[in-house]
């Protein structure tokens, strides 16, 4: 699981972190309905979570903040200044050719289509080249017009807060993500070669077999739309077959269980695939998850917020008051809960990548 993959979106971060203290401690929450221990979710799976998935974006965030409350009753207020922006969003990575500042991460894990599509032109293009001497096929370059062809929650634009980078995982964190991923799915014992290694040779090395298809369920939490999304956000279609009827069927799972652990019993969600339910964008890291590794409970939480952002943020989303962060962390444990029961069902269908078993593809190939 990983939160604040952007910066801004804290009361991801702040859930996450209270739900690991739930989880060590075998409490299931503070809300009757959230009473179940979470206990079991402990026995059943190895839990991986990276609480702060952007940390440099994080860190520039916290110094943007103003007034701070020392109460612990209001929430910061937005400011920004040379040294941070409370609603800054992307990783603070330089962009080459660019004054612009950062790549948004979630939008760099994996090619947008149009890159993808261009890509494959351009080798065709090559291909056809080599073979006759003198091809007649253009490998026509990206990004010169414009945005035409990505996703409209994409951009090829640096200065954009939905830019998603020059390259796919050209992100360090994005990188730090994917290698993550391989390790945990391949059961590997140690994670500490998923970050960026002086010797990139020796941290290559040090990753295990590929594929083993641990990798079981992924989730990825943001602010604050109150939503949760399933694959895909890169194309319309839903998964077919017996995946996609069980991801709706989770999404209508998790929708009740969210309601459940709300106060009122009704926290206002919307579920279904990211496409449709949100907006089209590419790179987005649960899209990730479910291609590269065939994880089928595979999706991304938006956080519901009150109307008015809890008060003191100007009606901001990302400014919650802090005193939501205990009602969030009850919404946050009865979701994964219910994603992990699914997970867990032994008759779920394992996602596949164009029919074919995963495990039999490597990273490479999936890039495409
Ligand atoms: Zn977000």
């Amino acid at each position: 699981m990983t939160a604040l993959v952007h910066a801004r979106e804290w009361v991801g971060g702040a859930a996450m972190v209270l739900l690991l203290r739930r989880l060590c401690e075998g409490w299931g929450g503070s809300s009757q309905q959230a009473a179940a221990p979470l206990r079991d979710l402990t026995r059943a799976f190895r839990i991986v979570v990276v609480p702060v998935a952007n940390p440099d974006g994080f860190a520039y965030s916290w110094k943007g903040r103003r007034h701070a409350a020392p109460s612990g009753s209001e929430p910061p207020t937005a400011g920004h200044s040379e040294q941070g922006d409370r609603l800054w969003r992307k990783n603070r990575q330089p962009v080459p050719g660019s004054d612009c500042i950062g790549i948004d991460l979630n939008r760099n894990a994996g090619p947008p289509p149009a890159a993808a599509a261009a890509a494959a032109a351009a080798k065709a293009a090559a291909a056809a080249k080599s073979a006759k001497g003198k091809g007649k096929g253009k490998g026509k370059g990206k990004g010169k017009g414009g945005d035409k062809g990505l996703p409209e929650a994409t951009s090829s634009h640096p200065c954009e807060i939905i830019f998603g980078g020059r390259a796919p995982f050209d992100g360090v964190e994005t990188r730090v993500f994917r290698r993550l991923l391989q390790r945990v799915d391949a059961g590997a014992r140690s994670l500490a070669g998923a970050g960026e290694a002086g010797e990139a040779g020796a941290a290559a090395a040090a990753v295990p077999k590929w594929g083993k298809g641990k990798l079981k369920m992924y989730l990825d939490t943001h602010a604050a739309a109150g939503m949760f999304l399933t694959p895909w956000c890169y194309k319309k279609e839903v998964p077919a077959g017996a995946a996609g009827a069980a991801l709706a069927d989770t999404a209508r799972k998790v929708v009740a269980a969210v309601d459940g652990a709300t106060p009122g019993g009704r926290a206002g969600i919307r579920a279904g695939n990211c496409y449709t339910t949100i907006y089209p964008a590419s790179g987005v890291w649960s899209d990730h998850a479910y291609d590269a590794h065939g994880t089928l409970q595979s999706g991304t939480y938006e956080h519901a917020m009150p109307v008015g952002g809890g008060g003191g943020g100007g009606g901001n989303l990302w400014m919650p008051a802090p005193a939501q962060i205990a009602s969030s962390t009850d919404q946050l444990a009865a979701l994964v809960r219910t994603v992990a029961h699914e997970a867990l069902r032994k008759d779920a269908p394992m996602a596949t990548l164009k029919g074919q078993a995963v495990a039999a593809s490597t990273p490479e190939d999936l890039l495409l």
